[in-house]
């Protein structure tokens, strides 16, 4: 496979950009090799500047759930650009989308559009410290909720791909006010809750984690994460930036039957044009400025282009079942043909999956938190990841992600997925 051209634009790019890359995952250096420049894509592939086609497992890491260059999606921009890129004043789609919102995710009676995930986290943390009056919040190791300061505290995705899970530049002092706690383990966080009693404001946790590979609630963790926040007055904040949209229409928090006080969104929501989501209680929405004191702002916020792509995508969602469906059943197939390939060639590797989201990992323990994923080899990782690319499957480049699928996908597609990876095992083995 030919990938010159991509080649000398990284080249060209690590001289202007830091790293070469606009995020660092996507510098491909957990996995070796040069990150292939994307030219365009449709329906489930991408293409490279080199003209090579690649079967898409991330899908812009989430948002692209109906594939890419959807008609739906693309018409609604097109449209909404005859206005104007941006009033900078209210307009009748940000209207339109909080409503949309407010219908579909079960705990969110107000929102706040903002510009990405990390601004949603970040603005929703300072709301539930407004809210409540106290400072420390709870995160879960190897969860990420973007690079604001607070987050950056064993946090996943990147910064555990690049073992940098608390990163240089925050502060001790924030960093005192970030308690953590593994995944799935309630008396951690009673234990925490117990010795800082009043002292915290909010919990926030990716419901189904996404950021240190695929990782699934236990039973009756996210209820009894509940009832503590709630006997403690602590805000439940469920960062639905991966799982919104994704795992059901109303997100994780829909599926599993359990209402966080606040939610965060980001991804799916902006149909893929940069947008995050914050909402929640009216009674704790109320604190934001101009109806309360928490300051909180955008110029770009509620983008017209985005609100566009958002409605369109959202609407399509609510309108088609049918594509949670699809995508679920996909997700099911992939997990058990990998599953059925780890057995025939006795490889060390489980797998996680729930709906279209998925992570295989070479460990054979069973993911269920940061201390497990971490036993993950990573080396092996960057082997497999290796052959898929080379027979045309793009995935995350990083043991640590989930991949997501879109409902561009169909059987055979599963079916070259597979084979795909039947190859890759096989020389693994
Ligand atoms: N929260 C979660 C769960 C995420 O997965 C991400 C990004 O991947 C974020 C927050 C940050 O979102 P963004 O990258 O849009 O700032």
């Amino acid at each position: 496979m030919n990938r010159d051209t991509s080649k000398s634009l990284f080249d060209r790019a690590k001289q202007v950009i830091p790293g070469g890359v606009n995020s660092p995952v996507r510098a491909f250096r957990a996995v070796g090799g040069n990150p292939l420049f994307m030219q365009r894509a449709k329906g489930a592939y991408l293409f490279d500047e080199d003209g090579n086609r690649f079967i898409d497992m991330i899908n812009s890491w989430g948002p692209m759930i109906l594939g890419h260059a959807n008609e739906v999606v693309e018409e609604a921009v097109k449209k909404a650009l005859e206005g104007s890129p941006s009033f900078g004043a209210p307009t009748r789609r940000e209207v339109e989308m909080a409503e949309l919102v407010c219908s579909l995710v079960p705990s969110i009676e107000q929102v706040r559009m903002v510009n990405s995930g990390t601004e949603a986290t970040m603005a929703a943390i300072r709301v539930a410290r407004g809210y409540t009056g106290r400072d420390k919040i709870i995160k879960m190791e190897g969860c990420y909720h973007g690079h604001a300061d607070s987050f950056l505290i064993a946090a996943g995705s990147g910064a555990m791909t690049f073992g940098v899970p608390d990163s240089p530049g925050v502060t001790k002092g924030v960093a005192n006010d970030t308690l953590t706690a593994p995944f799935n383990n309630l008396a951690a966080v009673e234990k925490i809750l117990d010795e800082n009693k009043d002292n915290v404001a909010a919990l926030i946790l990716e419901p189904v984690v996404g950021n240190m590979g695929c990782v699934l609630p236990n039973e009756n963790y996210l209820q009894g994460l509940r009832k503590l926040c709630t006997q403690h007055g602590v805000v439940l904040i469920f960062d639905e930036v991966m799982t919104g949209f994704r795992l059901s229409i109303g997100g994780a928090q829909q599926l599993f039957g359990v209402e966080p006080d606040m939610t965060t969104l980001g991804k799916i929501v902006g149909g893929g044009l940069p947008v995050g989501a914050y909402g929640g209680r009216k009674e704790i929405m109320n604190c934001v400025s101009p109806a309360g004191p928490v300051y909180q702002a955008g110029t770009l916020s509620g983008n017209p282009l985005a609100m566009a792509a958002g409605k369109a995508l959202l609407t399509y969602l609510k309108e088609n079942p049918s594509v949670y469906i699809n995508i679920n059943q996909a997700g099911t197939s992939l997990a058990e043909g990998l599953r059925a390939q780890i057995k025939e060639f006795g490889i060390k590797a489980s797998v996680n999956q729930i709906g279209s989201m998925f992570t295989l990992f070479f460990t054979d323990e069973h993911v269920a938190d940061y201390d497990s994923a971490k036993k993950a080899d990573t080396t092996v990782f960057g082997i497999y990841f290796q052959h898929m690319l080379e027979q045309g499957v793009y995935m995350a480049p990083s043991q640590f992600e989930a991949m997501f699928i879109s409902n561009c996908i169909d059987k055979n597609i599963t079916g070259d997925i597979l084979s795909a990876s039947y190859n890759a095992l096989k020389s693994i083995s």
